[in-house]
């Protein structure tokens, strides 16, 4: 959107997608400006935001929304030193000029409004439903072929994850350890538990995946699985944005958590404020009774 208030604009970066363009106008009404050029079909910070200057140039955009990924967390700072903007990440909610990101792991809500006339804004993808005008006329797609080239980085390719596992999304049960589980030990409690329910699997928040404790491939939220399962059962889980993104669309949530004011409980069905080694083993006890 530009200062003036005028229409948003979608800007498309890459070598091709011409569909995607397509899509975009179609169901947004919005223009897309297409910037193409061949060095732009792998990302680099430095590709993509001279590709992002020369699509704007003339123009101060008021807000710049990108997407609060690594790619995003990645081009915002660089975009905004730039254009002399501000840069606000991690936003959840805007109202005008106010953006609202969560901290100390969701406990806490922060409002910023930015002093400059421009701001660079990524947004945590889940934190709003998705866009759904009304019938809406079909926007203008406007090609920009991109000229300027980086000369000091190049992308020499992109490394897919060794091994796909849909373990997480077939799953109907997924019992979901975060950092509360305490020690890579204790995961052997989460598995256990799993093991209980047919058509079960074990998941994990990024930090337990960090630390080695679970394999990546089972990392849920923004930046790993986005799962749908009938139970969702968080161990030791603080519900930071990022991770209820790729779960809240789960039928049922449990969560366990020694805090009662941990986010995650904003969405859970059922909340258990316990240590999980001492809930989950008396959990076992009685499923084995049963
Ligand atoms: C760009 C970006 C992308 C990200 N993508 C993801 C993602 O895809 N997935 C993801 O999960 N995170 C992601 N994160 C990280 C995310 O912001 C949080 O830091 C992370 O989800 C926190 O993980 P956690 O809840 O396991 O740990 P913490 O936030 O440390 O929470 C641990 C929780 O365990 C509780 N606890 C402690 N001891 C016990 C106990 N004995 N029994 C029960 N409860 C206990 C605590 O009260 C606390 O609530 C991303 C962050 C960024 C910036």
């Amino acid at each position: 959107m530009d200062a003036d208030g005028r229409l948003p604009g979608i800007i498309l970066l890459g070598s091709e997608g011409d569909e995607q363009a397509r899509l975009l106008a179609e169901r947004t009404g919005c223009t897309i400006h297409h910037v193409q050029g061949d060095h732009l079909a792998l990302y680099t910070a430095e590709s993509y935001c001279e590709a992002f200057l020369e699509a704007v140039s003339g123009m101060l955009p008021a807000i710049v929304l990108l997407p609060h990924s690594s790619m995003g967390s990645d081009l915002a700072p660089r975009l905004a030193v730039k254009m002399g903007a501000s840069c606000i990440t991690g936003v959840e909610k805007a109202h005008g000029r106010s953006f609202t990101r969560s901290v100390c792991s969701g406990r806490f809500l922060s409002d910023i409004i930015p002093l400059t006339d421009s701001v660079v804004v990524t947004v945590v993808p889940g934190a709003s439903p998705p866009y759904a005008p009304e019938a809406c006329e079909a926007g203008t797609i406007e090609k920009i072929p991109s000229t300027r080239r980086s000369s000091r980085t190049r992308a020499l390719g992109v490394q897919g994850p060794l091994h796909r596992d849909s373990a997480l999304r077939d799953a109907e049960v997924i019992v979901s350890a975060g950092r509360g589980v305490g020690k890579k030990e204790n995961m052997a409690l989460i598995s256990e538990l799993a093991s209980y329910f047919p058509r079960s699997a074990v998941g994990g928040s990024r930090p337990v995946c960090d630390l080695g404790w679970l394999d990546y491939a089972r990392q849920i939220g923004t930046t790993g699985q986005t799962v749908g399962p009938k139970v969702y059962m968080a161990c030791g889980i603080s519900g930071a944005m990022q991770h209820v993104a790729g779960m809240k669309g789960a039928q049922v949530i449990i969560a366990v958590n020694t805090d009662p004011e941990a986010s995650i409980f904003r969405v859970a069905h059922y909340c258990i404020v316990e240590d999980i080694t001492t809930f989950i083993p008396v959990l076992l006890e009685e499923l084995n009774k049963g």
